[in-house]
């Protein structure tokens, strides 16, 4: 279980993450919803690596990681994908699954790649639905593809061992996974965002905690089983789906007049 206890961060004077607490359980789905400049990347970074937090804890698996390099916290199963996406665009897309699959034992040399982690790194690519461009360049690839590829970056920096097996057992308890993936869906509309926010939560099904930020609200109602409010940097209020939509605060100072539209339509059921 994921547990951040009074979270505060820093830029100079800014004050970007303000005494924030929340807990992500295993096989849980979580949205991290907010305003641009709420801190919510921020967050992201604090419990993955990128930075180090000016105050406050973050725990996983019950042990203390704030001051781990991103390294060794990716070896304890915290992995994360970044709100831009970042891909080897001269490698293919089944070659990038390899790199990162072996990287946790040192980059293999580029002659062997190809014949490096082939099974796990193939399963991958069925899993999150890139086997028709396994051998496609990453440089090129449809966004929503890119998409995809970085989520199966992000589950192949934990390693072999820490997927779900062909027939969706789930990986041994031992191996938790946290899986923080910044605006998965970003960029994508209608069908292609919902799939891969189903993918998503599959993966918080398979045992997975699993944390994501996304601005459009069909990708939060309706695929998160609790969903956490950033304003400013503090946590404005936690809840179901349901208890967010009807939070006075969080409608006047987020989601705003054309949410109950929104909500009401057909393809956002
Ligand atoms: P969000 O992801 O919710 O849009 P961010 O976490 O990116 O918000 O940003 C929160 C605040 O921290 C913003 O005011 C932003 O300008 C500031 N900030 C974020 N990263 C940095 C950084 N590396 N250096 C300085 N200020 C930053
Ligand atoms: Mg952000």
């Amino acid at each position: 279980m994921l547990q951040v206890r009074h979270l505060v961060k820093y830029f100079g004077g800014v004050k970007a993450v303000d005494g924030v607490s929340f807990e992500v359980g295993a096989g849980e789905c979580v949205a991290l919803i907010g305003p641009n400049g709420a801190g919510k990347s921020t967050c992201f970074a604090c419990i993955a690596g990128q930075q180090r937090p000016s105050g406050g804890e973050v725990l996983w698996a019950g042990q203390r990681i704030d001051a781990l390099a991103p390294a060794r916290r990716l070896a304890r199963g915290v992995a994360r994908t970044f709100q831009v996406a970042q891909t080897f665009e001269a490698l293919t897309v089944l070659q990038n699954l390899q790199l990162l699959m072996s990287a946790g034992r040192g980059l293999p040399a580029w002659n062997v790649l190809d014949r490096t982690s082939v099974q796990a790194a193939t399963q991958l690519l069925a899993r999150v639905g890139l086997q028709p461009l396994a051998h496609a360049d990453a440089l090129g690839l449809p966004y929503g593809a890119k998409k995809r590829l970085e989520l199966g970056m992000a589950l192949a920096g934990l390693g072999e061992g820490a997927l779900a097996d062909p027939q969706g057992r789930s990986p041994s308890p031992e191996r938790p996974r946290l899986l923080l993936l910044d605006e998965p869906a970003a960029g994508l509309a209608g069908t292609e965002r919902l799939e891969l926010m189903q993918l998503v939560k599959s993966l918080a099904r398979e045992g997975a905690a699993v944390l994501y930020t996304e601005h459009n609200m069909d990708a939060v109602f309706g695929v998160a089983d609790r969903v956490l409010v950033l304003i400013e940097g503090r946590l404005a209020a936690q809840g179901t789906p349901d208890e967010i939509a009807r939070h006075p605060e969080v409608r006047s100072r987020y989601l705003g007049h054309s949410f109950d539209a929104a909500r009401q339509a057909p393809s956002h059921a």
